[in-house]
């Protein structure tokens, strides 16, 4: 009998407000070097991390997202988090990912050294690093530290050519008038314009 092999799939969270280059390069990346078939692109509902900041409405990051991604067939976008109630967590966004296939895939949690820093503070660590890999990306200004394995993490750094954007210098730059051009993809600067997102 012919088994199929598992299939590694990618998920990939962010408040993404907005997705700009460097979340582009880093699922691509990910993907290549970790073979995965697909990368999950998971909007966060409400960033736990984050409540203290004014973040766009979940719409408007689903949407600029869904642009982003566009028509790449190795990158889709689940709304779990979005459609879920109360704080995003990533051991609830792996359960609802996992439960979007109807057969057996193995998940690699995507993110950048920043938010590996603080892993061992994650809800439900613990659990979550028996449910998944990490895939962790390098990031400018973040140095590849020791990450703290005693709660049996399994994590593969990837060197991904620097990308040294992030979404805060984006609504900076937005807010200042300066040009968003090719640091995000255009369908997305677009969207900023049209729906004047970040102009204070
Ligand atoms: P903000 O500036 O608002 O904090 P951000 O640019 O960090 O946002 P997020 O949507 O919070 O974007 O990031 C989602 C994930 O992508 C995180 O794991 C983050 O570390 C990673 N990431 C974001 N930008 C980069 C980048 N330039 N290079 C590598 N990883 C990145």
């Amino acid at each position: 009998m012919l088994h199929e092999s598992v299939r590694r799939i990618g998920v990939f969270g962010g408040t993404f407000d907005p997705p700009h280059l460097g979340h582009l390069v880093a699922a691509s990346e990910a993907t290549f070097r970790c073979g995965l078939d697909e990368v999950v692109f998971v909007p966060t509902g409400d960033p736990w991390q984050k409540h203290h900041l004014d973040v766009t409405r979940a719409s408007g990051r689903l949407a600029m997202t869904r642009l982003a991604v566009g028509s790449d067939p190795l990158f889709r976008i689940s709304t779990c988090d979005i459609d879920r109630d109360g704080p995003t967590y990533a051991i609830d966004t792996v359960a609802d990912v996992r439960a979007e296939y109807d057969h057996e895939v193995d998940l690699y949690f995507i993110l950048g050294a920043d938010s590996l820093e603080n892993l061992h503070t994650w809800h439900r660590v613990e659990e979550l690093c028996k449910a998944v890999k990490f895939i962790a990306l390098n990031r400018p200004g973040y140095s590849r530290k020791d990450v703290d394995t005693s709660f049996g993490v399994d994590v593969q750094f990837i060197d991904m050519p620097a990308v040294d954007v992030s979404s805060t210098e984006c609504r900076q730059r937005v807010r200042d008038g300066e040009p968003v051009r090719y640091l995000l993809p255009r369908p997305v600067g677009e969207y900023i314009a049209e729906h004047a997102l970040y102009r204070d």
